[in-house]
């Protein structure tokens, strides 16, 4: 069994995110998406309403679990005995922090890995503060989330 955790704000959920996630459960043998409370953003979505955006669009994959937590991700994988934390990498940008939360958590708890998956490149300029600064300005996001989340996103910025 190659259990991953896939973890992140997911606030809200975008295409990208569901690129990560499809790709990865294909590799594993099971993948747990998990939100994971972040105490240095305030999040637009709560808790609940991502959960059940993530629970929507991970429904077709069976070998896919949606869960929360709030504190330290290296406790949360120790917690699951899961030993592989799955992260998307999109440009330069994201490589510094990523980099510096990796060899943190290894130095943390070596028996736990990093692994990351590069960007789709048609999501590669993709976030979820891009998505929120385009929706509360009324623009189109249709083709930055997934279908089955689209409207709930619109509708917290009417
Ligand atoms: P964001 O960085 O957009 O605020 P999250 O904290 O929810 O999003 O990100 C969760 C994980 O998904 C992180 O590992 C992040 O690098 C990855 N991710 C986010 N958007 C994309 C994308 N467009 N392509 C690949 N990975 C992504």
């Amino acid at each position: 069994m190659t259990k991953a955790i896939y973890p992140g704000s997911f606030d809200p959920v975008t295409k990208g995110h569901l690129d990560i996630i499809i790709r990865s459960s294909k590799i594993m043998s099971h993948l747990t998406v998990t939100v994971l409370e972040n105490p240095r953003k305030v999040a637009t979505f709560d808790v609940e309403k991502r959960i059940k955006m993530l629970k929507l669009i991970t429904g077709p994959y069976i070998n896919v679990e949606v869960d929360y937590y709030k504190g330290l991700l290296i406790d949360y994988a120790q917690q699951q005995k899961v030993n592989i934390i799955i992260k998307g990498l999109r440009a330069i940008s994201d490589f510094e922090f990523e980099f510096q939360m990796a060899l943190v958590n290894q130095k943390l708890n070596p028996a736990i890995e990093t692994l990351f998956m590069m960007t789709n490149s048609k999501y590669s300029y993709l976030s979820s503060s891009i998505v929120k600064e385009i929706a509360a300005l009324g623009g189109d996001i249709t083709s930055l989330v997934p279908p089955e989340v689209h409207n709930m996103i619109v509708s917290e910025f009417k």
